[in-house]
């Protein structure tokens, strides 16, 4: 069958997310992802924000993903190590990777079907609305639905929908590489995060799951080597005797309003969620999928999936999400501090749970 209620663009957390609310919710759903592998490259430390509906997450995936409680959240001076703020509502840390493909594991067992290295290349539209999308895959070209949640992530602003949709300015994507490091000086559990004027410092984090092993970013190889090789500053020190075994390059927006959702994030049958909403993170994305999963079954029941009426999802994530967006590099700006942040976040999300996972495991 190619003919469906649903389609879900991108089996990142958003998508898959959304894809199984939908399907939980009784709507036939397509998941469309041009990877051959959910979850790979894995260029993000699985870092899931303190949240009942990270709880939730992970009561309900216990046993299938494991993880870590963050014990402590530092903020610190990159060239003294001295510690700016600590929080312990960190929340958890996770393999990205396997995480991504158990959920996307269970938005199948919801009854999603889900094809892999299948990218979408055109949304086709008649009447104005998208009612169908063409594909690479010879094996589905194309595929037919009546709302289409668009989570094709940071691609989507940078020449993907949501530039193509005019949601945003088409943006370039700063590369970067991501790193597993091993017998790095980091202990597990623990977030370091550094501050500097020097930019080569700032913002650079330690995402360790375990004692010696740590993710952690850097523009290029050649910027890994010299931070590593550098004597003046506490952050360089942790790097001394760390070796990488995993490289995975990733794109982040160049928009300077990273995480911050765009003015409209509905356009006619078309719902965006996760970062191709202009907003970021792993939980935050989950939530979208939420009520974007929920918002274009409700559409779907009733025989009604115009803009007004699919942009109920638009006034969910503005009253909350939107009002605590996952914006990590201006977190100290918007909040005051990393643990304001947490907590903000923590009590807007309150009570929001990932009920559609219970009876799927
Ligand atoms: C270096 C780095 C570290 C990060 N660390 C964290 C962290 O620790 N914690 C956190 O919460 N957030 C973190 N983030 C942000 C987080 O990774 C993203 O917000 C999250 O992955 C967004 O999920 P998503 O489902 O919206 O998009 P993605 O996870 O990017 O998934 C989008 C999917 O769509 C697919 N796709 C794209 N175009 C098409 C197409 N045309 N057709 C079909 N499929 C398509 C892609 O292949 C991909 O699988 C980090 C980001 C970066 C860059």
């Amino acid at each position: 069958m190619t003919d469906f209620d649903v389609i879900v663009i991108g089996g990142g957390p958003a998508g898959c997310y959304a894809a199984l609310t939908a399907a939980a919710k009784g709507c036939t759903v397509a998941v469309l992802e041009e990877h051959g592998v959910i979850g790979r490259p894995r260029h993000d430390p699985g870092w899931l924000m303190e949240s009942e509906f990270t709880d939730s997450v992970i009561d309900a995936l216990d046993g299938r993903v494991p993880w870590s409680r963050v014990k402590e959240y530092r903020v610190c001076r990159a060239e003294s190590g001295e510690t700016i703020e600590k929080s312990t509502l960190g929340g958890y840390l996770v393999p990205r990777d396997i995480f991504d493909r158990e959920i996307a594991a269970l938005a199948v067992k919801a009854g999603v079907s889900l094809y892999v290295r299948t990218g979408v290349r055109k949304l086709v539209r008649s009447g104005g609305r998208v009612t169908e999308v063409e594909t690479n895959s010879e094996a589905v070209p194309r595929v037919t639905a009546r709302v289409i949640i668009c989570a094709d992530g940071i691609r989507s602003t940078a020449g993907g929908f949501a530039s193509e949709e005019g949601l945003c300015q088409r943006s370039q994507a700063k590369p970067g590489i991501s790193y597993l490091l091993a017998n790095a000086d980091v202990s597990g559990g623990v977030i370091e995060h550094f501050l500097s004027p020097d930019p080569a410092l700032n913002y650079k984090c330690f995402f360790a799951h375990r004692d010696g092993e740590s993710y952690f970013t850097a523009d290029s190889y050649k910027g890994f080597l010299e931070l590593q090789g550098r004597e003046d500053n506490a952050l360089s020190r942790k790097l001394k005797k760390a070796q990488t075994v995993e490289a995975n390059g990733f794109g982040r927006a160049l928009s300077g309003k990273y995480g911050k959702y765009f003015e409209k994030v509905v356009r006619n049958n078309i719902i965006f969620a996760g970062d191709a909403s202009g907003g970021a993170g792993n939980i935050h994305g989950m939530i979208q999928g939420k009520f974007a999963g929920t918002v274009a079954a409700e559409a779907v029941r009733d025989n009604d999936v115009s803009e007004e009426r699919l942009s109920r999802y638009q006034d969910m994530v503005s009253a909350t999400l939107g009002e605590v967006p996952f914006s990590f590099f201006s977190a100290r700006e918007d909040f005051g501090t990393f643990n304001e942040w947490f907590r903000r976040f923590a009590e807007i999300t309150r009570g929001m749970k990932a009920d559609e996972l219970a009876g799927l495991i």
